[in-house]
């Protein structure tokens, strides 16, 4: 749902919306003074005016930083993917062999979100369908004693990063508003974020995952669980990895059944 109390264009409640939710993330870690902003974003070389005037700013919208696509204020999940089309947006598009848009219940209470497709999805065209996805199917299916199908996964970038690498913060960023239509099409009660890209788009910070997991936060509004990602804990298969992302989920799950915070 849009953001009711604060007047103005979509870009401007967005932009509100990450900056308040990075103020309380901020108190809750108490801290009391906010970082300084980070440096205005400029205009290309050139765009300023001959009468000697400083180059005017960019809006996010003019820097490629925020767009909003049209699919009104309720989308559903096929109006999201019909915007996304056959997305040319970024770089990413370029070595995909399948678009990976989400896979799961549209009308899911429980909302998973990881990085980017690997080499099975991109092959397949469905998020989490590898080694990593293997784990993630277990830990729901085996571990929560919830179908699979039962919740929604999707992930912050739709094509698969060369080799797998992180997403670059450009590529994020052209693609986050598809992540956004995702949550407002499924309204999850919860989101877990899988691992670190995914977790500090949602905090609209980096973040130390090791350090925020296992901790709520809130994202426009849901109740957000960052955990460790299952590619991390095949890599580092501990108990003590494992146990966590368990706990984790547990929790997650808790809070679905049981909105009030405990
Ligand atoms: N890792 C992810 O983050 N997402 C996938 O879809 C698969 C592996």
């Amino acid at each position: 749902m849009p953001d009711a109390g604060v007047p103005g264009s979509d870009e401007t409640r967005a932009v509100l919306g990450i900056a308040r939710a990075w103020l309380r993330e901020l108190a809750e870690e108490g801290v009391e003074t906010a970082p300084a902003a980070p440096g205005p974003v400029e205009t290309p070389a050139g765009a300023g005016d001959t009468a000697g005037r400083p180059t005017p700013l960019a809006t996010p919208r003019q820097a490629g930083l925020l767009t909003t696509p049209d699919w009104g204020v309720d989308p559903g999940l096929d109006d999201v993917r019909e915007a996304l089309g056959d997305c040319t947006r970024c770089r990413l598009s370029e070595g995909r062999t399948e678009l990976v848009f989400g896979d799961g219940n549209p009308e899911a209470d429980l909302m998973f979100v990881g990085e980017g497709p690997g080499e099975q999805e991109d092959l397949r065209g469905l998020p989490f369908v590898g080694r990593a996805g293997e784990l993630l199917t277990q830990m729901i299916e085996k571990g929560l004693g919830i179908p699979r199908s039962s919740v929604y996964i999707c992930n912050i970038v739709k094509c698969r990063p060369p080799r797998n690498r992180t997403p670059q913060a450009d590529e994020v960023a052209t693609c986050s508003p598809f992540l956004d239509g995702q949550i407002d099409a499924v309204k999850p009660r919860v989101i877990v974020a899988l691992g670190k890209p995914a977790t500090s788009l949602l905090l609209g910070r980096e973040v130390p995952i090791t350090r925020v997991r296992g901790t709520w936060h809130d994202y426009r509004g849901i109740p957000l669980m960052p955990t460790l990602h299952p590619a991390f804990v095949l890599r580092q298969y501990t108990a003590e990895n494992r146990r966590k992302v368990w706990e984790d989920l547990k929790a997650a799950l808790a809070r679905v059944r049981d909105p009030s915070p405990s």
